[in-house]
């Protein structure tokens, strides 16, 4: 019977695809710049002066809006969002999923009469009351009271998302239960921001320097992969999951290196210019673009920005990354692992700490009175590193990235820093007395008065390490490429504001016995004596490094399983509710989402191998089976001896057989599982689930090397990868 191969037709169609008319591609950056936002500039020059000075002090000051005030910025945004063509508004959140969220009201109403009524005034625009009961609340919400509530973040401009048929206006918003306990990413962020200038606003003054506001910056290059979209809807494990469950490796794989930096291919590039033109309608300052390890993988950076505006612009450009893909025939893959024994990918989060007048307190400055600053910083973020180490990787724990860390591509689950041979040195100095040259004054006895040139360049860094210093920043590198960078950053955040506290506490004390620079290194000289255990400069791929993290007494949390747990340490709790960033309450109900989000990615991922290989992989091969089986009978009649038909036969029997008992395993399994807290559950499907699913992943993929292509019922890697 003639079969008809969907495969080729995809790959056909995939070939065949050609741009759609671009003809009025216009790309003047000045012009289009922000034109999609309502910056604070734009809001400023539609407000009468008195609402815009009330207005900035909750901007700036974060005094709460009154309903005045509200009132008219409501007008004022409604007009201009009107102006532009919109006729919906939306509270946009960010829940503990790691996406977004939105409800859509409309500004117009019509009535009975044939007339319209328009909403959205003040108390529109303050709160709103979304119907919250399908988002994760970790308990913190009792069923019988399933709402929760929005409440704008006036420091985050308002912006338009356009279709084709229409815009509508979103508001950047705080996403609360009744009780005010936060439900979101964005809540806690903004408290963490707060401890930060808190303590950082202290540690300067110390330092004689005075500033309005400290917060941190953060800016965060996205890696992602492209696929033709006749591929994806072929894979239900793309569709499902995000990554293909099952795949062999194809023989061209990136072994030649030949795609990292390669020129473009022009349907890529074509779709890149989309995606900046509409990032940069929407005010969001991307930067740079390039190929990435991977066949099929690609990279893009924006300038950084303060770190609230800067997780909301990551998200939005997830959004339209995964919105213009479709336009032009791809699907864009944000997952950590699309392809197996290929790089995945990831969001490098560059965080520093700056002031409102744009000192970056990580940049090693000219004198050395600056050096000792930016001593003092430096060597906060290590020590806070090395004292939360469980809390950096809770931060980054989830069943996608799992498969990158530690998989010889991305950062090792120990949470180390790279900080560079100089740096090093002057801290092992700095530790070991530091009095080479003391009898010169010059920066804390090391006899250097400043500090050497440190090099800014990106081609000695150690990219094996999951938190670098590069030369007047922290990259965090194991943070993963679908996550919201929210978490990472309040961790970072309240962390470094807990050390810098400390330093305060101990220096404030110490000055009043000894002058400041004898003061400050007695600080940094007992504040680095353990945290030095986090500095390595090595090769964070290497066995040897897992030998030596054990004797420092590191942390390796290798699985999700294993990391999430910690957060709910005491230790944990203490400090998150000591700076006010999460409640011990807050604290358990992301702990238990975000397990629960771990099995249940699981349970998708374990159904979706077991359909795959149940409804296209065995129907294939046994095809295939019977095919073998009549040649070898055929050839038997004629009296033909025919050795390689019959071994094929065997070969496919026993894999189908392996098969069939991988998949009994994995039932098995799973009919066996006991249950108990989410907890416990997400152990054993850590424990036992995955290797099931694993052994059935094989012997699918040993099945795709032997059966005939046009048999095959998913697209392959190959086809995947390199068709575009
Ligand atoms: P490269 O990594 O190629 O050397 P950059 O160092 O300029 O490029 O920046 C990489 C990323 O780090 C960019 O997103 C950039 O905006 C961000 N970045 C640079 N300086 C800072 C800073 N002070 N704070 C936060 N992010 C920063
Ligand atoms: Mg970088």
């Amino acid at each position: 019977m003639p079969h008809t191969v969907q495969r080729y037709d995809a790959l056909a169609a995939a070939k065949s695809w050609s741009p759609i008319s671009n003809g009025d591609f216009k790309m003047q950056v000045t012009e289009i710049f922000g034109e999609n936002t309502l910056n604070h500039e734009k809001l400023k020059e539609r407000l009468p002066k008195t609402v815009w000075k009330e207005l900035k002090k909750t901007i700036v000051e974060g005094e709460p809006l009154n309903s005045q005030v509200a009132d008219v910025v409501s007008l004022a945004m409604k007009e201009w969002a009107v102006e532009k063509g919109a006729t919906h508004y939306t509270h946009w959140f960010q829940p503990l999923t790691g996406a977004t969220a939105e409800k859509h009201d409309s500004f117009i109403t019509p009535n009975q009469g044939g007339g319209a009524v328009s909403e959205f005034s003040g108390k529109d625009l303050i709160k709103g009351e979304p119907d919250a009961s399908s988002f994760p609340s970790g308990g913190l919400r009792p069923t019988f009271e399933a709402r929760g509530y929005t409440a704008w973040d006036p420091t985050s401009p308002v912006f338009l998302i356009e279709n084709q048929n229409g815009k509508y206006l979103c508001i950047p918003t705080a996403f609360a239960s009744w009780k005010g306990e936060a439900l979101d990413h964005k809540t806690p962020l903004l408290r963490s921001v707060e401890a930060l200038n808190k303590q950082a606003k202290r540690a300067l003054k110390l330092f004689g320097v005075e500033t309005k506001r400290v917060t941190s910056t953060v800016g965060s290059e996205q890696e992602y992969f492209l696929i033709d979209q006749e591929f994806f809807y072929r894979r239900p494990d793309l569709m499902t999951s995000g990554r293909t469950l099952v795949g062999a490796k194809p023989p061209r794989g990136q072994e030649l290196d030949d795609h990292y930096f390669g020129s473009i291919p022009d349907r890529v590039l074509s779709f890149m210019l989309e995606v900046e033109r509409e990032l940069y309608r929407l005010g969001v300052p991307v930067k740079t673009r390039h190929n990435e390890v991977a066949p099929g993988q690609f990279e893009m950076a924006p300038i950084f920005e303060n770190c609230n505006i800067a997780a909301d612009h990551q998200q939005l450009m997830m959004i339209v990354l995964r919105k213009t893909a479709k336009r032009y025939g791809f699907e864009c893959l944000l997952h950590e692992k699309p392809f197996d024994g290929l790089n995945g990918s990831g969001k490098h989060l560059n965080w520093s700490i700056s002031t409102k007048e744009g000192q970056n307190l990580l940049e090693p400055g000219d004198s050395p009175h600056e050096n000792m600053q930016f001593l003092f910083f430096f060597t906060a973020v290590l020590k806070a590193v090395y004292k939360h180490q469980d809390l950096l990787r809770v931060s980054i724990a989830s069943a996608g990235n799992d498969h990158r860390l530690g998989a010889n591509e991305a950062p090792p689950a120990i949470i180390s820093a790279f900080i560079g041979e100089q740096l090093e040195d002057i801290i092992n100095q700095l530790l070991n007395g530091g009095l080479k040259n003391s009898k010169k004054k010059g920066l804390l006895g090391l006899g250097t008065p400043v500090l050497p040139e440190l090099p800014l360049d990106a081609g000695d860094r150690n990219r094996t390490s999951p938190f670098a210093f590069t030369g007047n920043k922290f990259e965090f590198r194991a943070v993963g490429s679908s996550q919201s960078v929210s978490f990472p950053t309040v961790v970072l955040n309240t962390i470094v504001a807990e050390a810098i506290d400390e330093y305060c506490t101990k220096l404030e004390a110490a000055l009043e016995k000894k002058d400041f620079e004898s003061a400050l290194k007695d600080v940094l000289v007992d504040g680095m004596k353990e945290p030095r255990k986090i500095m390595f400069n090595g090769d964070g791929y290497s066995d040897e490094w897992q030998t030596e993290a054990a004797e420092r007494g590191l942390l390796n949390l290798k699985t999700t399983a294993d990391a999430l747990p910690y957060l709910a340490d005491e230790k944990n709790i203490k400090l998150f509710e000591k700076y006010k960033v999460l409640n011990e309450a807050e604290v358990h109900s992301r702990l238990e989402i975000w397990t629960e989000q771990y099995v249940t990615n699981l349970t998708i991922e374990v159904d979706t191998t077991e359909a795959i290989a149940k409804t296209m992989v065995y129907p294939a091969a046994v095809r295939y089976i019977n095919e073998l089986g009549e040649a070898v009978r055929d050839t038997k009649d004629l009296g033909i001896e025919n050795p390689g038909v019959e071994n094929m036969l065997k070969t496919m029997v026993e894999a189908v057989n392996n098969l069939g008992t991988a998949l009994d395993e994995l039932a098995d399994i799973q009919a066996k599982l006991e249950g108990g807290s989410i907890l416990e559950q997400s152990v054993e499907y850590k424990e036992k689930v995955i290797p099931a699913m694993t052994k059935v992943r094989d012997a699918v993929d040993f099945l795709e090397r032997y059966s005939p292509d046009d048999y095959w019922p998913l697209p392959i890697y190959r086809e995947m990868l390199f068709v575009k």
